[in-house]
């Protein structure tokens, strides 16, 4: 073995859903003895120092570097860099230019500390250059699944699309390991646009850049396990030549710090021990979705018609100013004592743990994919943007630990995904129908086999081994030459 230690940048897309994974997977290589700096913006700097506390008070090699965002240049009010607040399409295009501008900094920050790899985010394509202008190896983190890069690949390759003569109209995916059916209109429209109509917007000139930048960097890190999708990590190996670390459920691995919520975690968790247990449906949609307050009606009427008990994390309403539109009318008050609302940020890995949790209503985000997996509950699945709906699939096609509640359109308001009937059904078949049952025992026995993956000998465990001795041998080379 090489004495070369790999000091390695950690660079997440300032979102919640991006920056939680980084900072648990900088803890860990920090944990093993792996010098890490997390590179995030100044707004996010004070959450990173805080989750960061503990490590450093066990004396692992980790620590925060903030640059600046220019949100000012590009038409932002001041603070506004985080992809949460996006709300429109001229937000979107003005944060993306935003993130652009981050590579000057982002350069003089490796020129000073000399980081023998870059660990980056997907959404910040030209990282790739970055690591090449210091001879050092980019590794792409896309914080999705293996399953979702075979989509993804998949349709860019085949673009079965095409054969069909509305966006509602089924296909399957050619040459694919599972019989995955799919509509137009569930795809992420970046994957369907021509290459030239994509470069108009700041936002479709990042994301055209992302492929060449994947394909020209070192490798991808996956926050997933081999046990969980073999056949895709199988798969993107063999038809796509992905060279690919799985090291993942990251949050398994590390002892981390939530961030903060926004009900006492205690009166959350006191709340559900006073249930019993599988009885209680935890619904929650991730960080950035947005929901107009006819989609909050439809899901209030499906929960309440389910007849379960539940918590429901309700975060954004594009009425933000009318609270009182929110509910149908007295819903509060007849929820009482049988579900409990958040409104804003809640501590989702504890309650998914807590025994008196059943099932998990879920946007499919991949955190809260893997969250849910490895608190073996039966998934309902409700997607809405990005790589949601190929998630989805995983869980109901693949794993067969999931009940769709029928959303058909990716889009990033959502007005109409979720109908009540639709979503009680689900619930239903989740909580009491025979198959539930069924499905727990799988979600518990992939509860068990990420367990296993994480520890030592196993398969994530043995992945991180390789990456970093990879990278210390490329180390090594590096300064010999
Ligand atoms: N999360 C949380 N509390 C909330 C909402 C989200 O702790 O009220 C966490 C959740 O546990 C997950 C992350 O935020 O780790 C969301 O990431 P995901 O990939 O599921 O979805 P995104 O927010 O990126 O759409």
């Amino acid at each position: 073995m090489s004495e070369h230690q790999p000091y390695i940048f950690f660079f997440p897309l300032m979102a919640q859903g991006h920056m939680l994974p980084t900072i648990n997977m900088a803890k860990l290589f920090s944990s093993r003895g792996i010098k890490a700096t997390l590179i995030t913006t100044h707004r996010h700097a004070a959450m990173f120092n805080k989750t960061i506390e503990k490590s450093l008070r066990s004396g692992f090699p980790i620590s925060v570097r903030a640059i600046r965002f220019p949100a000012a240049e590009v038409g932002l009010p001041e603070g506004f860099e985080s992809l949460d607040d996006v709300t429109t399409e001229d937000t979107l295009n003005k944060f993306s230019a935003g993130v652009a501008m981050l590579r000057e900094p982002t350069e003089e920050l490796i020129r000073e500390c000399r980081p023998d790899c870059l660990v980056s985010d997907l959404f910040l394509p030209w990282t790739t250059d970055s690591a090449a202008k210091f001879g050092i190896p980019r590794l792409c983190f896309h914080g999705s699944s293996s399953f979702n890069s075979s989509v993804a690949e998949n349709i860019k390759r085949y673009k079965p699309y095409k054969e069909v003569a509305s966006e509602s109209d089924p296909f399957f995916l050619p040459d694919f390991p599972h019989q995955i059916k799919l509509t137009r209109a569930q795809i992420p429209e970046s994957l369907i646009k021509e290459d030239q109509d994509q470069h108009q917007t700041d936002f479709g000139k990042m994301i055209q850049k992302i492929s060449d930048s994947v394909a020209g960097c070192y490798g991808v890190i996956v926050n997933s396990f081999y046990e969980l999708e073999s056949d895709y990590v199988n798969y993107n190996k063999e038809t796509f030549g992905i060279r690919a670390w799985n090291i993942g459920p990251l949050f398994l691995q590390i002892d981390g710090e939530e961030s903060e919520p926004s009900i006492d975690k205690h009166d959350c968790l006191k709340w559900l021990d006073s249930r019993e247990t599988n009885s209680v449906v935890f619904v929650c949609f991730g960080s950035l979705s947005h929901f107009t307050a006819a989609q909050l009606h439809e899901i209030a009427k499906g929960l309440e018609s389910s007849g379960q008990d539940f918590i429901w994390v309700v975060r954004k309403c594009i009425d933000e100013e009318n609270r009182e539109k929110w509910f149908p009318e007295n819903f509060e008050e007849r929820i009482k004592g049988k579900g409990l609302i958040v409104t804003g940020w809640a501590p989702q890995v504890l309650i998914l743990q807590h025994e008196a949790v059943g099932a998990f209503v879920t946007h499919c985000g991949w955190n809260s994919v893997l969250e849910g997996v490895c608190s073996g509950l039966p998934m309902v699945t409700c997607p809405l943007f990005a790589d949601q709906f190929f998630n989805e699939k995983l869980l109901t096609d693949v794993l067969k630990i999931g009940v769709s509640a029928g959303a058909h359109k990716n889009s990033w308001i959502s007005s109409d995904a979720v109908k009540d009937e639709a979503l009680a059904k689900a619930i239903e078949k989740v909580m009491v129908d025979e198959e539930a049952v069924e499905m727990r025992n799988r979600a518990k026995e992939l509860s068990g086999l990420a367990k296993k993956a994480v520890e030592n000998g196993g398969s994530s465990y043995l992945a991180f081994w390789a990456l970093v001795e990879e990278l210390r041998a490329y180390g090594t080379t590096r300064k010999q030459e």
